[in-house]
């Protein structure tokens, strides 16, 4: 009975790509490197796409986002940590064909795995005290977040950047050594009504008193400002493939918008700017387009494959 439910599934999963795509029936292989189920929010998925000559042509929609596969065959999915749980299908689709939405399934070598479940990832929770701002900083923070969407926005024609790869943020401290001070994810709680809160979106590193502050992979500034209401001090920069990192709360900027920066250049000096900051630290995020991912776990999870 097993092999019978099998030998349809391979089936059901082959009909697709023959209708949608008329004689020629597409078959690519892919493998999913990372990320063994179970699949966490926050965690990352590396898909390994399996004929190099493909690399160009498909890209991986999933979460209403392409993905590309760089020079390696790879792409790096992020799943964000507020990204609802539940089972959610890669499908392949054809970069040059985006218009007439021809889109494939992408095929594994088992029967199922185009399809992926993501489980409730329990982060925690911490007290907090709510900062609330006052109307000038509700207009400022207004102004802040169309700064950062503009610059989220203006990497639509930049290239894929990263060569290698990624590197400790702290240039003087092994990543692996590195420690914590507030982890990724953890729920923010500000009164008694617990859904008084919100997440932390990136990880907290103890980092001393003006520490130097590196980027973690090659890429370009896109954001490099002062006096942010809750951030202080802030410089993004793209790697390419949609990944972003930030670096919050610096002393100094030593970069600026624009700027082409390489892995492990200083960025930055380490600070405690912004307004709820209680001493100095590395508040450092990694997106990935719209997903918010654990930037330590991104960052051992690309290195192990890159
Ligand atoms: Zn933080």
């Amino acid at each position: 009975m097993k092999i019978r439910i099998a030998v349809f599934a391979v089936i059901f999963a082959i009909l697709p790509a023959l209708f949608l795509n008329g004689a020629e029936a597409v078959s690519v292989k892919f493998e999913i490197l990372s990320g063994n189920a179970p699949i966490y929010q926050g965690d990352i998925l590396v898909i390994k796409i399996g004929d190099k000559s493909a690399i160009e042509k498909f890209g991986i929609d999933v979460f209403g986002k392409t993905y590309r596969f760089n020079a390696q065959g790879l792409a790096l999915i992020g799943i964000s940590a507020d990204q609802k749980p539940g089972k959610y299908d890669l499908v392949l689709i054809d970069l040059n064909n985006k218009e007439t939405a021809l889109q494939y399934q992408l095929f594994c070598h088992c029967c199922d795995c185009r399809t992926i479940e993501i489980l409730l990832k329990d982060f925690g929770e911490e007290r907090m005290k709510k900062f609330t701002p006052t109307e000038k900083q509700k207009k400022q923070r207004i102004r802040e977040g169309e700064m950062m969407q503009a610059a989220y926005r203006s990497t639509g024609s930049l290239p894929n950047y990263i060569p290698g790869k990624f590197v400790s943020p702290l240039a003087e401290q092994d990543i692996n050594k590195i420690a914590i001070t507030d982890p990724f994810g953890i729920w923010r709680i500000y009164s008694k009504n617990k859904d008084d809160r919100d997440w932390h979106r990136g990880v907290d590193l103890r980092t001393g008193e003006n520490a130097p502050i590196s980027v973690v992979n090659s890429g370009v500034v896109i954001l490099a400002e002062k006096n942010f209401l809750l951030e202080g001090n802030i410089v993004v920069v793209y790697h390419g493939f949609g990944i972003f990192s930030l670096y919050i709360h610096l002393s100094e900027i030593k970069v600026s918008t624009g700027q082409k920066v390489n892995a492990g250049q200083i960025v930055g000096i380490s600070g405690s700017t912004g307004a709820r900051t209680t001493g100095s630290h590395l508040h450092l995020g990694i997106k990935i387009n719209d997903a918010t991912v654990d930037p330590l776990k991104f960052i051992e999870t690309a290195n192990k494959y890159l």
